[in-house]
């Protein structure tokens, strides 16, 4: 069947393969006469599939073994909170950088914990850049420092990891999670719900040094306490089984593909590709400033806006579907996460420097 070429930021494009495997599989898992769906979460059959599926991003990542890996529910907005119910320990507040729609949506969550002291903010120029580290002013007895290393709605990735000495760095990777290696150890904690990078909605994976678990705060329900989860390999409930399964075969795709060093290969490739274009015309537009610009998330603008509708029209024509830009900035913006291909990214460019040609 043909597939579209699919620029969604979330729920997103998936590897043809994994949803090809995942279809076989579906009746009946390697011949055990059931689907994943129905396989009870303690059978053995389950518990190796998630096993596998935890040494598998363990190995993608290299995540140190004093790192606990949790799948969770709830979404990346979940840990909004959670995060600050469990790392705060007693302390009065926590340090966090400002460079967009959810590193606001984290800061607001976390306020009813705590005091939020905000490092630095890209607000002043309508969230197009990341401020530089000598720019933030870091409280030495902040309980921890939240960044978002991707802006999904802005298109700004952060590709340093901020220094915070003694002070626990945590992460939203939701949706740059995997698109490179990265150094865990610099992290004391790192979260991204599964639908950009990892796999289907109602995942969250999180990574935690294990030190930081185990103090959160006494009112926070069982499940919004991250030991509950650690002391029970993620099986204290009913974990999202068949999701869990799905973000497996992608890490498993993954490490086919040669593991995030190739992957990031790629993406560097790809965003280029892209940018390259949008640099080279005054038809189009993206706004973040250079060294800050997403290979995840690109969003741009045509010149007239009078024209959204018919670059859209155009675009689902050839097979190229949820270009639209996110509500609050308006325009266009192309996800392009690790399982969109190359090929997409140039079809777009392409049909953009055609649409180019015929109404500029
Ligand atoms: C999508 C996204 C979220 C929200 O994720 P949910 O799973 O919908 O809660 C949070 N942060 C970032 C950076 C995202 O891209």
């Amino acid at each position: 069947m043909q597939r579209i070429y699919n620029f969604s930021a979330g729920p997103a494009v998936l590897p043809r393969d994994v949803l090809v495997q995942a279809a076989d599989e579906l009746v009946n898992w390697q011949g055990c006469g059931m689907s994943v769906m129905e396989m009870s979460h303690r059978g053995k059959e389950y518990m190796g599939i998630q096993a596998q599926t935890e040494a598998d991003l363990r190995e993608l990542m290299a995540i140190p073994a004093h790192y606990k890996v949790l799948f969770l529910q709830g979404g990346a907005s979940s840990q909004f909170a959670m995060v600050p119910m469990n790392l705060l320990r007693g302390r009065a507040s926590a340090d966090y950088l400002n460079t967009g729609e959810w590193s606001k949506k984290a800061i607001k969550e976390a306020k009813r914990f705590g005091n939020v002291n905000v490092v630095a903010s890209s607000e002043d120029r309508n969230f197009s850049y990341a401020p530089g580290q000598d720019a933030w002013r870091l409280d030495p007895k902040a309980a921890y420092v939240h960044y978002t290393p991707n802006e999904t709605i802005g298109g700004v990735e952060i590709f340093w990891t901020p220094e915070t000495g003694n002070v626990p760095l945590v992460a939203d990777m939701s949706s740059n999670i995997l698109s490179r290696p990265i150094d865990v150890s610099r992290y004391g904690l790192i979260y991204a719900g599964a639908q950009k990078n990892i796999g289907p909605a109602g995942v969250t994976v999180v990574i935690v040094r294990e030190d930081l678990i185990g103090q959160c705060m006494p009112a926070a329900p069982v499940m919004f306490d991250y030991k509950t989860h650690a002391d029970n390999d993620s099986m204290y409930n009913t974990p999202p089984t068949y999701g869990i399964y799905i973000a497996g075969l992608v890490f498993q795709w993954l490490k086919r593909q040669g593991g995030l060093g190739t992957i990031e290969r790629r993406n560097i490739e790809k965003a280029q590709v892209l940018y390259d274009y949008l640099d080279s015309t005054q038809f189009y537009r993206n706004p973040v400033e250079r060294a800050d610009r997403s290979r995840m998330n690109v969003p741009f603008t045509l010149h007239d806006a009078a024209l959204d509708e018919a670059f859209l029209k155009g675009a689902k024509e050839r097979q190229m579907l949820q270009l639209k830009g996110h509500r609050s900035v308006g325009g266009m913006r192309a996800s392009i996460y690790n399982a969109m291909p190359i090929e997409g990214v140039r079809a777009l460019v392409d049909y953009m420097r055609e649409f180019e040609k015929r109404n500029g």
